[in-house]
């Protein structure tokens, strides 16, 4: 999709530390990390956020992202790992394109912020 960030490092015309590639998702360090391990999964279809997904996609990029935080040592049984969705401007969302947090190497508060 025209002027969205994430479908242009999908399309390699902006740059990323790539982590893992699936047939329908990319997975990419962040730029501004929030902790040690903090890497964006994304499909390769564009679409603005979870809502616009359908249960197959959505539960696939869940998939992807926990395999991509287990190929990367973070593991629940040690200190595990957080995925976060942020839907909509008011939960957070930036980037409107749909994309999964997979933070670890520390520990998180609970309630977030
Ligand atoms: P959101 O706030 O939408 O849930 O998350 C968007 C994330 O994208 C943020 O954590 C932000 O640091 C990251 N981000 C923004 N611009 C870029 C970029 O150009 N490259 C990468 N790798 N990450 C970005
Ligand atoms: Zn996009």
């Amino acid at each position: 999709m025209a002027d969205c960030l994430f479908c242009s490092i999908i399309a390699g015309q902006i740059p990323a530390e790539i982590i893992a590639r699936t047939q329908s998702s990319l997975a990419f360090k962040d730029i501004d990390p929030k902790a040690p391990v903090h890497f964006l999964v994304v499909p390769l279809e564009h679409s603005e956020n979870l809502t616009q997904m359908s249960a197959q996609a959505a539960g696939q990029l869940i998939s992807d992202a926990t395999q991509a935080a287990k190929d990367l040592g973070l593991d629940p049984a040690e200190q595990g790992f957080r995925l976060v969705l942020n839907s909509g401007a008011g939960a957070g969302q930036t980037v409107f394109h749909t994309h999964v947090h997979v933070l670890g190497g520390r520990d998180f508060l609970w309630p977030p912020g």
